[in-house]
């Protein structure tokens, strides 16, 4: 039987008129089409060449530098991906515990490690995201709050916060006072202080914050909030910026978020699954989202017997493959999960003092994980935006920084080295930023219509997001 699917100009990849694959048969004869579907005929290495094209004009860190500050392409083995599709990893999530006890071990073992990292009692890894984490911790707050009967509806906030910080507070229920940072890109004390009332639930920090600063007054601003009855949140999406050197519960912290999809061997983006496990202080243990992975007579199970919790945050436990990479890195690095901190802030400094004369660092305060310069400099001089820059290093093989945030600062540009990239990649970065700033001086014009060399040139921005053209067009 001759099948419809058979191509004209003999060119074919496969064969679908083999036995095996004559569907039609199994389809009711008014569904079946009459008329050949007009498909291009094209081979099989033919349609290869045509993907791996088009996976060639994204860019990726395999290809280049990527100081995306905050989300940035933190160190990713790739043997960590091997290790998470292990076939054993891969069990139904309903299998009973007794059948999972591998899988079971490693996210126990994981809870132990990241609770060695935070300083904290007890844990979930149950949360998809760090915003995801984020609101967990505040419906845990909030929760605990309501079982002791105080009533505190509000949330302090620093105007440095990521974004999903007023975000994730507000969702659990939460109004949001925002506190503004001093003149050192830190928590002003005295603004704190005179927000502080019986209303105020918690505070959600971020440290180092989102100016890649460590917030000096944090030991104070903790003992201020536990003598107003409040609890403090900890945003840990970068805990690249200080694992082994110190934690949260060190700093005086109730509850904390980290973002497995950042610090510990996933990338962050992408859409890709994440993980936002949330760690607590003993008091707010039983008001963790079940299940928790436990242990007891020599058996781990899922333990969904906690007397307050908030209940589930989402289907099983988490998303697993996440928690393997997690647990390969940390097992990986052992103690030197100290150096990567270290290596992250060593090379986040050294890019700053070599590029704070060429554009201005609007905070000149030693920096942690990242650090933020702006174009204001190259704005008001030359006419090039943070933008404009922004795509003339994409010229010059290198993902752009994150840009116009954290939003305290005009023309924001936000750089994260990393720990994982050497000093010669640093420098040529040092290098095409210079040229750069430059050539925005001697010749903007290049500037402002970069970039040249990637597959798509210049684009229309405001037209694009005013008139967007959904259509394919090939
Ligand atoms: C990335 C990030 C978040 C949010 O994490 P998602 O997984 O993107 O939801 C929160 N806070 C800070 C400081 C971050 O950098």
């Amino acid at each position: 039987m001759k099948t419809i699917f058979e191509k004209s100009n003999g060119i074919d990849g496969i064969n679908l008129t083999d036995e095996n694959t004559d569907f039609a048969k199994y389809i009711p004869q008014n569904y079946l089409r009459t008329e050949a579907p007009n498909l291009p005929q094209l081979s099989e290495l033919e349609v290869m060449r045509h993907y791996k094209e088009l996976s060639d004009l994204n860019f990726c860190i395999e290809k280049g530098f990527y100081p995306l500050g905050s989300c940035t392409m933190k160190y990713n083995p790739k043997v960590n991906e091997f290790l998470a599709s292990l076939e054993g990893f891969n069990i139904h999530p309903s299998s009973d515990d007794d059948l999972a006890q591998g899988s079971l071990k490693l996210m126990y073992n994981l809870q132990k490690a990241l609770l060695e990292v935070t300083g904290m009692d007890a844990i979930t890894l149950q949360p998809s995201a760090g915003a995801h984490g984020e609101m967990t911790g505040m419906m845990i707050i909030k929760k605990y709050f309501d079982s002791i009967g105080e009533k505190r509806t509000k949330v302090i906030i620093p105007d440095s916060a990521h974004g999903t910080n007023p975000a994730s507070a507000k969702m659990a229920g939460f109004d949001i006072v925002e506190i503004k940072s001093n003149d050192k890109g830190q928590v002003d004390i005295e603004a704190l202080k005179s927000v502080l009332n019986e209303d105020i639930a918690a505070i959600m920090m971020t440290n180092p914050n989102t100016l890649g600063i460590f917030e000096e007054g944090v030991k104070e601003i903790s003992d201020l909030m536990h003598a107003n009855g409040s609890l403090l949140y900890y945003d840990g999406a970068n805990f690249n910026a200080i694992m082994g050197w110190t934690n949260p519960k060190l700093m005086g912290f109730d509850v904390v978020h980290l973002n497995l999809h950042k610090t510990f061997s996933t990338p962050h983006g992408g859409g890709g699954p994440g993980a936002g496990p949330v760690a607590v202080i003993e008091k707010l243990k039983n008001y963790l989202p079940t299940p928790v992975i436990d242990f007891k007579g020599g058996k781990y199970f899922r333990n969904y017997d906690l007397k307050n919790s908030i209940g589930s945050v989402k289907d099983f436990y988490g998303n697993f493959s996440v928690l393997v990479k997690a647990y390969a890195y940390i097992l990986m690095l052992g103690k030197n999960l100290k150096n990567a901190s270290e290596n992250a802030v060593l090379n986040a400094n050294y890019l700053k003092e070599k590029l704070k004369s060429y554009y201005e660092l609007p905070y000149d305060e030693p920096c942690m994980h990242e650090f933020v310069l702006t174009g204001e400099k190259q704005k008001h001089e030359n006419g090039v935006s943070t933008l404009n820059i922004a795509k003339a290093l994409m010229d010059g093989n290198t993902h752009p920084p994150t840009v116009y945030f954290p939003l305290i600062v005009h023309e924001a540009i936000m750089i994260e080295p990393t720990e994982s990239e050497t000093k010669e990649k640093l420098d040529e970065f040092v290098d095409t930023m210079i040229k750069i700033a430059q050539e925005a001086q001697n010749n903007p014009e290049k500037i402002l219509s970069a970039p040249h060399t990637t597959p798509v040139k210049k684009i229309d921005e405001v037209t694009a997001a005013r008139n967007p053209d959904l259509k394919y067009i090939s």
